[in-house]
């Protein structure tokens, strides 16, 4: 008889009999962005592996009246990017075949989602953490790549998969941006001409921000107000939030100490765009 006391060991016997999987999770509107988490998945799933992307705009993490409707959905190019990125495994289903009408169980996380996009967007890593599982458990992924655009995400799923024992291994990928320093996104389409031309604002405040701190400022109140500053003379844009915080436990900070991440989140007009800095 054989007997086993670790949870690895529980579930060695079921990943050894495939190939190894990595998965990317999307919402689909593939960009360059997108384009390097399939890259890193290739990397990380070796040449005999299998490369997963799911493509899933999941209506459980868009609050009432955000852009569920209207997020885009260009179904053929999308297949095409996966199909020209060598993807194995495109999933993408049907809101019908994700979740039941009747469904009644989620799952959330209570600690790293109370701040930044948490406060502005209730339910929304609900959402995420819910449909995450799903998709875990549906593919049964060995390795998940998820961008550090999306830090707070990042963190919550890497400590849901901690907290519940997913034997999933989570990779993060930095920041993929355009030319200007815009990180690229599914929602830059929304923007309009003006609003396009301004955006790059939020990477350059925050570059300012890391510049002022790697000179010795220490002060979370002045970097915060030198990028509320910055962003606030792009007469479009329309602050959400502008929060350090520790890149651990996403908690405000009042003296900056690594690891240190800052973060917003700004309006063009009805398009919420992100993005964060780790701060030396
Ligand atoms: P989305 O389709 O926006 O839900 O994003 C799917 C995945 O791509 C998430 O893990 C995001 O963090 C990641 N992602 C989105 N934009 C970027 C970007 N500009 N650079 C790197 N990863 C990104």
């Amino acid at each position: 008889m054989k007997i086993v006391e670790t949870a690895a060991e529980a579930h060695g016997g079921i990943a050894a009999a495939k190939r190894r999987r990595v998965l990317v999770p999307t919402m689909g509107a593939l960009h360059r962005g997108h384009l390097e988490l399939i890259r890193l998945a290739r990397a990380a799933a070796g040449p005999e592996g299998e490369v997963a992307v799911s493509i899933f705009v999941n209506p459980l993490q868009f609050e009432p009246g955000a852009d569920f409707e209207r997020y885009p959905r260009p179904e053929s190019a999308d297949e095409e990017l996966c199909r020209g990125a060598g993807v194995d495994l495109l999933f993408r289903p049907p809101v019908s075949e994700i979740y039941f009408a009747d469904r009644s169980v989620t799952v959330e996380e209570h600690a790293l989602s109370q701040t930044l996009c948490g406060k502005s967007r209730p339910g929304h890593f609900r959402g995420v953490c819910t449909v995450v599982t799903k998709l875990f458990h549906l593919l049964e992924p060995d390795a998940a790549v998820f961008g550090e655009k999306d830090f707070q995400q990042l963190a919550i799923i890497r400590r849901m998969v901690r907290d519940l024992d997913f034997r999933v291994e989570i990779i993060g990928a930095p920041t993929v941006r355009e030319e200007d320093g815009l990180a690229c996104s599914s929602r830059n389409q929304y923007l309009t001409p003006e609003e396009r031309e301004q955006a790059p604002v939020l990477r350059a405040a925050l570059l300012e921000a890391a510049e002022r701190a790697r000179n010795g400022e220490r002060s979370a109140e002045a970097l915060v107000r030198l990028v509320r500053e910055r962003i606030s003379a792009a007469p479009r844009a329309r602050i959400d939030y502008v929060e350090l915080v520790n890149a651990s436990s996403l908690e405000a900070v009042v003296t900056l100490a690594p690891p240190s991440l800052l973060a917003v989140a700004v309006f063009f007009g009805k398009t919420r765009l992100i993005d964060n800095i780790q701060l030396p």
